[in-house]
């Protein structure tokens, strides 16, 4: 039977303390002990049930935990205070001084700073590589090779993994493969596909307000036990902990993803389907010209559509900037970075999300000065939105 990821966070049940609908939340950084020896056996990780100190772990962050494991289909989870709060732990438990990671080299621009600047200093390198190209990736594992890393979906330019053929390779070379899939929740469920670690910005669709930044790692029971650890956990050394009142209304916002997603996706799919015709350059994944149409195909979980995120190129950063202002003006969207929202957000990556990747890698990547990132809203009028756009680019003289 095909993984089904909502099914299986609808199937969780939690109650409250009083018998409330929603779980109780957690409101305390520490738990008091009735025996100094159940507090010891804690400490030591032996006491099942029993809760320390909330930079650990706490009530509320599990049941979200709990929640986004079964979205993913992996043994369990571990939220975080951002998604950058769970990709550097993550690398940096994989990976010590001498080791190498094999990353796309289409990823979000804090996730591409952190190997190019950052893990350099604890002599961690990174190769960046064409992630459509097995033979390419392939190519670049060396004998001190760790992790392969990637996003399902890339952040800016909507590349597609073959997250069953990095497996492949992550098998073979006996490494791990990461996988980012911050832009494709639901439809895409990247361990189900082979992935051994899957990851996710929660400030972007899962929450899908805009109001807080959250992360979460999914994975094996051991691999987060190793995170927590609190000798040598970098989750737990690190400090990048979620506070149980956000778990809690992250939670909440959780359980309508599944309605969200297929709007998204729906509307995505009607601009991107107009914007095509109209003669504009769009690149998304549910369009038939995309490269990698037919791969996301076999991936997806088909119910929730191929996402919110489309690109289109406006030829210059200058036309980019004067569209972007007057589809704001008109209300058909906001000029800002982030995704995932009930309106629609619009951004110019090259000269933002993307600004720390240097300029001659960025056009070596195809990211250009004119391309606008789109992260479709949830318009219950897909058709009047359309239209109202046409009319900014007319006006424009882009179409
Ligand atoms: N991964 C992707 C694909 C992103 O787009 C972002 C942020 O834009 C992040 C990770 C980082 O997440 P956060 O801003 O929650 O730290």
């Amino acid at each position: 039977m095909a993984f089904k990821p909502a099914n299986s966070i609808q199937d969780l049940q939690y109650f409250g303390e009083f018998g409330g609908v929603n779980p109780s939340i957690s409101d305390s950084s520490t738990y008091t002990f009735l025996s100094a020896k159940t507090m010891f056996d804690t400490f030591e990780g032996n006491a099942d049930g029993c809760y320390l100190y909330s930079r650990h772990s706490s009530p509320s962050n599990l049941y979200l935990g709990e929640a986004l494991a079964a979205m993913e289909g992996t043994e369990t989870a571990n939220v975080s205070a951002s998604g950058m709060g769970a990709i550097t732990p993550v690398l940096l438990q994989l990976c010590g001084a001498g080791d190498h990671i094999v990353s796309s080299r289409t990823i979000y621009g804090g996730t591409y700073a952190f190997l190019k600047n950052f893990t350099p200093r604890f002599n961690i390198e990174t190769s960046f590589v064409d992630i459509t190209k097995l033979d390419v990736v392939e190519a670049a594992i060396t004998k001190n090779t760790k992790v392969l890393y990637c996003e399902s979906v890339s952040n800016p330019l909507l590349e597609v993994a073959d997250i069953k053929g990095l497996a492949a390779l992550v098998q073979k070379h006996d490494l791990k493969l990461v996988v980012d899939n911050t832009f494709s929740p639901l439809s895409i469920s990247p361990a189900i596909l082979g992935a051994d670690v899957v990851i996710h910005s929660l400030t972007k669709f899962i929450n899908g307000s805009s109001d807080t930044v959250g992360g979460v790692v999914c994975g094996t029971q051991d691999f987060i036990n190793d995170l927590r650890n609190v000798n040598n956990g970098a989750s737990m050394l690190l400090g990048s902990t979620m506070d149980s009142l956000r778990a809690a209304s992250i939670l909440k916002n959780l359980r309508t993803l599944h309605i969200r997603m297929q709007q998204h996706s729906l509307n995505a799919t009607f601009l991107a389907e107009k914007f095509e015709a109209d003669g504009l350059k769009t690149v998304y994944p549910g369009l038939k010209s995309h490269p990698s149409h037919r791969l996301f195909k076999s991936m997806m979980n088909e119910k929730y559509g191929f996402g919110g995120m489309l690109t289109i190129d406006v030829g210059s950063l200058e036309k980019a900037n004067e569209l972007m202002e007057l589809m704001q003006n008109r209300n058909l969207g906001y000029l800002a970075v982030s995704l995932g929202f009930y309106k629609t957000l619009f951004s110019a990556p090259g000269s933002s999300t993307s600004s720390e990747i240097p300029e001659y890698e960025q056009k070596d990547m195809g990211l250009s000065d004119g391309l606008i990132r789109f992260s479709i809203g949830l318009d219950a009028d897909i058709e009047r939105t359309y239209k109202m756009m046409r009319e900014c680019m007319k006006e424009l003289n882009i179409l």
